[in-house]
């Protein structure tokens, strides 16, 4: 079976995973996020980004 594939809403291009930084409360971190090889954009999903920031917040009161 093949893989979803997202294409880019701006071109049309099949969107690649790329590591993208992002900061949340004073803390760089980053997630694997959909973005477009073409024209750059990038498709990060508030689900995704609510994941990695419970992630991070999880790792911060463990110190
Ligand atoms: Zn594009």
């Amino acid at each position: 079976m093949a893989e979803r594939e997202m294409l880019c809403g701006k071109c049309g291009c099949p969107l690649e995973p790329r590591r993208v930084d992002f900061e949340y409360l004073g803390h760089v971190f980053f997630a694997d996020a959909p973005r477009c090889p073409k024209c750059g954009e990038v498709y990060l999903s508030e689900e995704l980004v609510r994941g990695r920031v419970a992630e991070v917040e999880m790792e911060l009161e463990n110190k």
